[in-house]
C-alpha cells in the first residue's frame, strides 16, 4: 500500500453513469448501506453537507416568519384516511406498526410518510379566530415510504427532509406563501448549490396527493435526466374541510382556512453529485462544502513544513475559510486523489522549496487550474475570492448544460428523435388531456416535469394529438 500513488479509479460517467453515481456516494464517504434495503447511513461527510443545506434553509424560513415544531412520527390509520386523495396517494408505500410491546394494537399506526394529517389535526384544535392566523410551521425530520427500487439519496425508504405546513385566512395569502417558498428553494439551489433550476407547475397527474396545485424545482443531471428537487403545494380548502379547520373571521362568520405545504430533502445531495461530479469523483460547490480548502504538505517530515502549514491554516481559519490540514502518514499523491474524490474545492500544496520562496500552490477542483501564489497577508482574501469565482464558474457551466439540453419541438416525431438522440428537456405544447400525457410516458419514458405557461407558445397544437394546445410543458426522463 505504501507505494500506491492513487485511489482505485471509479467507473467513468460515460461508461456507466449509474455505477459512477454509486461509486461516488461510497468512495467520497457520503453514505453507507445498512442491513435494511432502502435505509442508508448518512456518514459524517454526507451529513455535514446536509447540515449546510439545513442551516441555509432554516435561516430563510425564520426570516420569512416560520417557526419550527416537532410532530409525532406515528399517525393513527384513521387520521391518515380522512382526506381521500391523500390516503390513496400514500397508502401503497406506508410502513405500519401493528404491535406495541407485547400487545397487538387496537388501531394500526402508520410511520409518517409526510405529516399533513398531524398538522391538520393540531391546527383544527388551536385555531379559533382570525387572530390565530396565519400559522406557519416547519419541521425537520425523517419520513418513511416503502420504495421498491431504491438508490442512495435519490429514492430511499427513509429520507431526511423538512416539511413546512401553513394555514391562512385568505386564498391570496396562501397562494403567495406557496410561491414564496418555491422561490426560496430556487434561490437556495442557485446560491448555495450552484444548480440552476427549471421551476413551474405540475400537471394534475404529477401533483401531490391532496393538493390543488403543486409547484416544483427541477434540476438537470449530467446524463440529461431531470431530478425533482423540491416542491411547494397550494391545498386550497381540501384538507380544511376534511379536518374541519375553521376560524371565526372579522365579519363574524365561520370560514375554512387556506393551506400550503412545501418540502425539500436529502435528494439535493444526489443533485449536487450528478450535476457537478466528474470522473475523479465529487465536485462540491464552495458555499456548501464542509471543507473548502485542504492543505496538503509535501515532504511533511522535513523541519518547518508542518509548522508552516499549521500557520497558514490558522490564518485562513481566522478569515472565515473552512480549512483543514491533511497530515496523515500517506503520500501526497494519495492525498490528492482522496481530496479530489471528496470534492474539496481548493487544495493548497506546501513543501520545503515553496517555503524557501515564501509561496504555495493552489489547485482548483472544478477545472484543475494550478497556480503559484505568495504566502502573505493577501492569501485569505485571494482564497475567498477564488472560492466565489468557482461558485460562479460551476453555476455557469451547469446553466450552459441545462440550456444546451433544452430542445423545443413541434411534432411527435421530433419529440421522440430528440429525446432518443439528445436527452435533456423536451419543450413541447400539450392540450391538457391526461390521455396524451400518459401515452407520451408509455411510448417514450418521458414524463411532464412542469408547465411553464408564462413563456411564449411556439406552436398552436398538442405535440401528441394535434388538438388545440393549452400548456407549454417541459418533458424529460427523470429520476
Ligand atoms: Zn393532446
Amino acid at each position: 500500500m505504501a507505494n500506491q500513488k492513487k485511489l482505485d479509479a471509479i467507473t467513468s460517467r460515460d461508461v456507466d453513469f449509474a455505477q459512477w453515481y454509486t461509486d461516488v456516494c461510497r468512495k467520497a464517504e457520503l453514505m453507507d448501506y445498512s442491513s435494511i434495503k432502502g435505509f442508508i447511513i448518512y456518514r459524517p461527510y454526507g451529513y455535514a453537507i446536509w447540515e449546510r443545506i439545513q442551516n441555509y434553509l432554516d435561516q430563510r424560513f425564520k426570516e420569512t416568519g416560520h417557526e419550527n415544531v416537532y410532530m409525532p412520527m406515528l399517525i393513527p390509520e384513521s387520521l391518515l384516511q380522512k382526506e381521500a386523495d391523500h390516503v390513496e396517494g400514500f397508502a401503497p408505500e406506508c410502513a405500519v406498526v401493528t404491535r406495541g410491546g407485547l400487545n397487538e394494537l387496537e388501531e394500526k399506526l402508520v410511520i409518517r410518510p409526510t405529516s399533513e394529517t398531524l398538522f391538520c389535526e393540531h391546527y383544527a384544535k388551536v385555531v379559533n379566530s382570525y387572530r390565530d392566523l396565519p400559522k406557519k410551521y416547519n419541521q425537520w425530520c425523517s419520513v418513511v415510504r416503502w420504495e421498491k427500487t431504491t438508490r442512495p439519496f435519490l429514492r430511499g425508504s427513509e429520507f431526511l427532509w423538512q416539511e413546512g405546513h401553513t394555514i391562512h385566512a385568505t386564498e391570496e395569502e396562501a397562494r403567495e406563501e406557496t410561491l414564496q417558498m418555491l422561490h426560496i428553494y430556487e434561490e437556495m439551489s442557485r446560491e448555495l448549490l450552484a444548480i440552476p433550476m427549471v421551476t413551474g407547475k405540475k400537471t394534475d397527474k404529477e401533483k401531490f396527493a391532496g393538493a390543488e396545485e403543486t409547484y416544483t424545482i427541477e434540476a438537470l443531471m449530467h446524463d440529461g435526466k431531470a431530478l425533482q428537487s423540491g416542491t411547494s403545494h397550494y391545498f386550497g380548502q381540501g384538507f380544511a374541510k376534511a379536518f374541519d379547520m375553521k376560524f371565526l373571521d372579522k365579519d363574524g362568520r365561520q370560514k375554512y382556512v387556506y393551506q400550503t405545504s412545501w418540502g425539500a430533502s436529502t435528494r439535493l445531495l444526489g443533485a449536487i453529485i450528478m450535476v457537478h461530479g466528474d470522473d475523479n469523483g465529487l465536485v462540491l460547490p464552495p458555499r456548501v462544502a464542509p471543507t473548502q480548502l485542504m492543505i496538503i504538505p509535501i515532504q511533511q517530515k522535513k523541519p518547518g513544513v508542518l509548522e508552516k502549514a499549521e500557520a497558514i491554516m490558522a490564518d485562513l481559519k481566522a478569515q472565515g475559510i473552512r480549512v483543514k490540514l491533511d497530515d496523515a502518514d500517506k503520500s501526497p499523491g494519495w492525498k490528492f486523489s482522496e481530496q479530489e474524490m471528496r470534492g474539496i474545492p481548493l487544495r493548497l500544496e506546501i513543501g520545503p522549496k515553496d517555503i524557501e520562496n515564501n509561496q504555495c500552490v493552489l489547485v482548483k477542483r472544478n477545472d484543475g487550474t494550478k497556480m503559484t501564489v505568495a504566502i502573505d497577508e493577501n492569501l485569505g482574501k485571494m482564497v475567498s475570492e477564488l472560492l466565489e469565482q468557482m461558485h460562479e464558474e460551476m453555476l455557469l457551466k451547469a446553466t450552459q448544460h441545462r440550456d444546451a439540453s433544452t430542445h423545443e419541438v413541434k411534432t411527435y416525431e421530433e419529440f421522440k428523435e430528440t429525446l432518443e438522440k439528445k436527452g435533456g428537456y423536451i419543450k413541447a405544447m400539450w392540450c391538457g388531456d391526461p390521455e396524451c400525457e400518459a401515452k407520451i410516458k408509455e411510448e417514450t419514458g418521458a414524463t411532464t416535469r412542469c408547465m411553464k405557461d408564462e413563456l411564449t407558445p411556439h406552436s398552436d397544437t398538442c405535440v401528441y394529438c394535434g388538438k388545440k394546445a393549452k400548456h407549454i410543458v417541459y418533458f424529460a426522463k427523470a429520476y
